[in-house]
């Protein structure tokens, strides 16, 4: 039977395979008594698939390779470090021997046991580490039931499967590297997912939030993954299956053309320059950044050093990392953005999380309420500013009084940089985000006290429409082209440009090619993207001529109705 799910397309790219379904342990384990005799082959037994697992979870980090984000890293630190837990890799083996039961009961119980006191913690960075509780175990399960930690049980490896899963953790992630899958697909997860973010570093179309996928779609059966349009088709028929094989290919034919516009400069028709940056998370991603010919960092997304991890990174860490990123860029701008946790990024000593995360203390908000934090992060900064083109960026700003707190904290730092005797470039250009509206609308009250101004359309959307941007089931009314979210680019745009102060979207907006002609037509000039976006990007400039583009820009924002600013688009970029 053939069918269709949609998702959510976190990673772009058409891929087509037979289904390679991930075991998913259910955890509903048996129980069963073991003859007094055997209770201490049972315990070997357990022994024995712990070691299995700590040595899967060993290789797997010795062969992270050099590129991979720093956070895989971590995790199967993690992981490892849960498993060799005693509470885990010990306790069993005292129940199987006390009460006489199975491994796999003992394994259950322990871990029950962990979660419940995970449950209990107020932390939520700490309470949703449960997850890796379950993993782990699942992972020892597998180990005791026999079988690998991933299936994959399909006959033919010849040709790259789909890997569909309930869930993933980035420690599988790294395993699918190895076995070479073509796209994953999962039930649960977001696009701003730990997995997602490694997905797209790996290059691989992905579709997550099917909700349904790993129940339906059944081993072997032939998948069409669509990470662009999050579509996933099972077991389509010839004809479908013949139309996207077509566009495969031309995916990948145009990947290879894109290629060559590496070091186009990006200019209009016209002859308009425009700035074409690069947003990353972690050091790792400049190597990317720099083959797609990026010309500057537009978001270092700091609070992902942060993540994963039980301890915050300290000065000189933060220090080797902008240090490494400044470096690397050769004099091109890296725009450091301050670190931006709370709702879903998470670290384990950020922000305790209350009812409503996403309008509590976030970002610039947190940082000024952890002065001691923000300094060290601060310092790191501008001691990295003495080694590249640095530009400090402040998220979340709602007012001046804000804005004027964070400035003193970075002239504090300054200061005491001098005193110390340290160097760092003085003019470092302080930049503010604009992405909440009550900023966009009173802009005029931040402009004359920043250098540069970038639009976070992520959080302008979610802030201006009202939609928790991580919640897929509100996700169709996450609208770039809603009047309002519109209205408030155009008007940060056009006030920015009057008073000559530079400015640029680094939300996902940037990076979508069929908005940037939009974009450009409402006078923006720098646009900062994930770098596999780029090159599309870039071929949109190269085709638009500014003056065909601004009069359909200013009609799209007189419109209201949402067929027409459609079709306007349409024409647009036609
Ligand atoms: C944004 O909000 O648009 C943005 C770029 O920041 P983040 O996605 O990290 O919140
Ligand atoms: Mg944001």
């Amino acid at each position: 039977m053939s069918f269709t799910m949609f998702g959510i397309g976190v990673s772009g790219g058409i891929a087509i395979g037979p289904a390679r379904l991930l075991s998913h342990t259910s955890l509903e384990v048996s129980h069963y008594a073991v003859q007094p005799d055997r209770l201490a082959r049972e315990v070997e037994r357990f022994d024995a698939a712990v070691g299995a697992v700590r040595a899967e979870l060993e290789e797997l980090r010795a062969s992270v390779p050099q590129g991979a984000p720093a956070e895989v890293d971590a995790f199967l630190n993690l992981h490892l470090m849960i498993l060799n837990d005693s509470t885990l890799c010990e306790a069993p083996r005292a129940l199987v021997l006390q009460q006489g039961c199975n491994a796999e009961w003992a394994l259950k119980q322990q871990m029950d046991l962990l979660i419940r006191q995970f449950e209990a913690i107020e932390d939520t960075y700490l309470r949703e580490r449960q997850v890796d509780v379950v993993q782990v175990v699942e992972r020892v399960l597998k180990a005791l039931l026999g079988s690998p930690s991933l299936v994959s049980t399909g006959s033919s490896r010849d040709s790259p499967g789909i890997l569909v899963a309930h869930d993933l953790s980035p420690a599988d992630m790294m395993l699918f590297k190895e076995q070479q899958f073509a796209a994953f697909i999962t039930d649960v997860g977001g696009a701003t997912s730990h997995t997602a973010i490694l997905a797209r570093s790996l290059n691989l179309p992905s579709v997550v939030a099917l909700h349904h996928a790993w129940p339906l779609i059944r081993e072997n059966e032939i998948v069409i993954v669509d990470g662009t349009q999050g579509v996933v088709l099972v077991n389509p028929d010839r004809q479908v299956l013949t139309e996207y094989r077509l566009r495969q290919e031309q995916w990948d034919l145009e990947r290879q053309k894109l290629k060559r516009l590496r070091s186009t400069r990006a200019t209009t028709l016209d002859g308009v320059d425009v700035e074409l940056h690069a947003n990353i998370e972690f050091p790792n991603d400049v190597e990317l950044v720099r083959r797609v010919g990026a010309t500057g960092i537009g978001l270092f997304r700091s609070e992902f050093l942060f993540m994963n991890r039980p301890d915050l990174p300290d000065e000189e860490e933060q220090f080797a990392a902008y240090r490494s990123v400044a470096e690397a860029m050769k004099g091109a701008p890296v725009t450091i953005r301050t670190l931006d946790v709370g709702n879903d990024k998470l670290i384990e000593q950020g922000p305790r999380v209350t009812s409503n995360p996403a309008l509590g203390l976030r970002a610039v908000r947190y940082c000024l309420s952890e002065p001691r934090l923000f300094n060290t992060q601060l310092r790191a900064i501008l001691r990295a500013s003495a080694f590249g083109n640095i530009h400090l960026l402040i998220p979340m700003l709602s007012c001046r009084a804000e804005l004027e707190q964070a400035l003193t904290m970075v002239e504090a730092a300054r200061e005491q940089l001098r005193e110390e005797g340290i160097a760092f470039a003085e003019n470092v250009p302080i930049g503010g985000m604009i992405e909440i509206p009550a900023a966009a609308l009173a802009l005029e009250s931040l402009l004359d006290r920043l250098d540069f101004l970038s639009i976070g359309t992520n959080d302008l959307i979610q802030y201006t429409l009202a939609i928790d941007r991580t919640d897929d089931s509100v996700s169709h009314l996450y609208d770039p082209l809603h009047p309002a979210v519109l209205f408030l680019v155009a008007h940060v745009i056009r006030t920015a440009n009057k008073h000559d102060v530079p400015v640029a979207v680094c939300g996902e907006m940037a990076g979508a090619p069929e908005l940037t002609r939009l974009l450009l037509g409402l006078g923006l000039r720098s646009f900062s993207m994930h770098a596999n976006h780029l090159p599309m990007v870039k071929q949109v400039v190269l085709k638009t001529t500014l003056t065909d583009a601004e009069p359909l820009s200013r009609r799209i924002l007189g419109a209201y109705d949402s067929e027409k600013i459609q079709s306007l688009l349409n024409k647009l970029n036609a």
